[in-house]
């Protein structure tokens, strides 16, 4: 009998599926590409064609320009080969997925990024029993455990409230980060007009246009000393320390992202409020989420694998490291 998942390969630019003639977010252009979702270590441009939800492809058309996309809704079942191929939500950032790929008896997920804690702009992580889960491993360490959101957040408005002759300058990537944020303030009763970079301004759009709820947000860029005292100011975390965030009043600087539990990290951004707010799996929901899908291997990529490897051989699953490029740019 042929080894269990024998009919997928990882190379170091993707995952291949033989019987499909297909690759899971090839970092590399490829004639059929599946799309886990929209950051650009995952979703590239120049593939032949791209299967992903409608969110990612717009996200990708956003990004790179009119894609050959073929939209997947959540739960349909396509053929592709000699595969059954379905994306699930892995409640990582809009439009997120993870690929369940069935063939020969076998049922592969592939998880994409992923997170289990709630998230009001994307649909929840839904746990898919499998042979083989293909995990990412981003804060695949112990020491990793991201606080609740909600005292992060209340952290960063009880700091705004305190402070109201400057404005708190918030570093957050652009997809996915700056949204959840802006909608977190939201829930936590902040319904000020919210300042947005430039950079920022297409992609909460995008986020609108599927039904995310924002809020008021404004331009930063243009708004006056004055009128920025005491709000909220939004960026992607390349501006903050730079010529453009001079314009602000005595902003207080914070970063959202699951990297701000080392503080060393904090102070290299020179960071003054680092807020622990990540899209991924902290350690206790990787684990936690292997123990529920029970998988016979588990197969990690992206991140610290060496824990969570030892993590499943001390249960009796047996896990590889599975050495893929490109990853971990803009995901936090
Ligand atoms: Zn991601
Ligand atoms: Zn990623």
């Amino acid at each position: 009998m042929a080894r269990l998942g024998s009919w997928i390969e990882p190379f170091s630019e993707g995952i291949y599926i033989r019987p499909a003639d297909a690759w899971i977010d090839p970092s590399q252009p490829k004639p059929r590409a599946l799309v886990t979702h929209g950051h650009g270590d995952h979703a590239r441009g120049g593939h032949g064609a791209v299967w992903a939800t409608a969110e990612t492809l717009a996200i990708m058309d956003c990004r790179y320009g009119p894609q050959p996309g073929k939209p997947v809704a959540y739960g349909e079942v396509m053929r592709l080969g000699d595969v059954d191929i379905s994306f699930v939500p892995a409640g990582h950032v809009l439009g997120s997925a993870q690929i369940v790929l069935e063939h020969g008896g076998e049922r592969i997920v592939v998880s994409g990024d992923y997170k289990r804690r709630p998230d009001p702009t994307c649909a929840p992580f839904e746990p898919v029993p499998c042979e083989i889960f293909i995990t990412e491993a981003t804060f695949g360490l112990p020491v990793f455990r991201h606080p609740a959101t909600a005292e992060e957040i209340d952290r960063l408005l009880q700091r705004l409230h305190d402070n109201p002759e400057r404005c708190i300058l918030v570093g957050a990537y652009a997809l996915g980060k700056a949204q959840r944020l802006i909608v977190e303030m939201r829930c936590r009763g902040h319904h000020d007009p919210i300042y947005i970079h430039g950079a920022l301004e297409r992609l909460c759009e995008l986020y609108a246009r599927f039904g995310v709820a924002l809020g008021e947000l404004r331009p930063a860029t243009g708004a006056t000393k004055e009128e920025l005292k005491g709000k909220i100011v939004l960026a992607p975390p390349g501006c903050l320390n730079d010529r453009w965030s001079r314009r602000l009043p005595d902003p207080i600087t914070a970063m959202a992202s699951g990297w701000m539990r080392v503080r060393q990290r904090a102070r290299q951004r020179l960071v003054e409020l680092p807020l622990i707010v990540s899209d991924h799996a902290d350690w206790d929901e990787l684990t936690r989420t292997i123990a529920e899908l029970a998988p016979r291997e588990v197969w990690i990529t992206h991140g610290r694998e060496e824990a969570l490897k030892h993590w499943c051989m001390t249960r009796q699953i047996k896990a590889r490291e599975l050495n893929l490029v490109g990853f971990e740019d803009e995901d936090d």
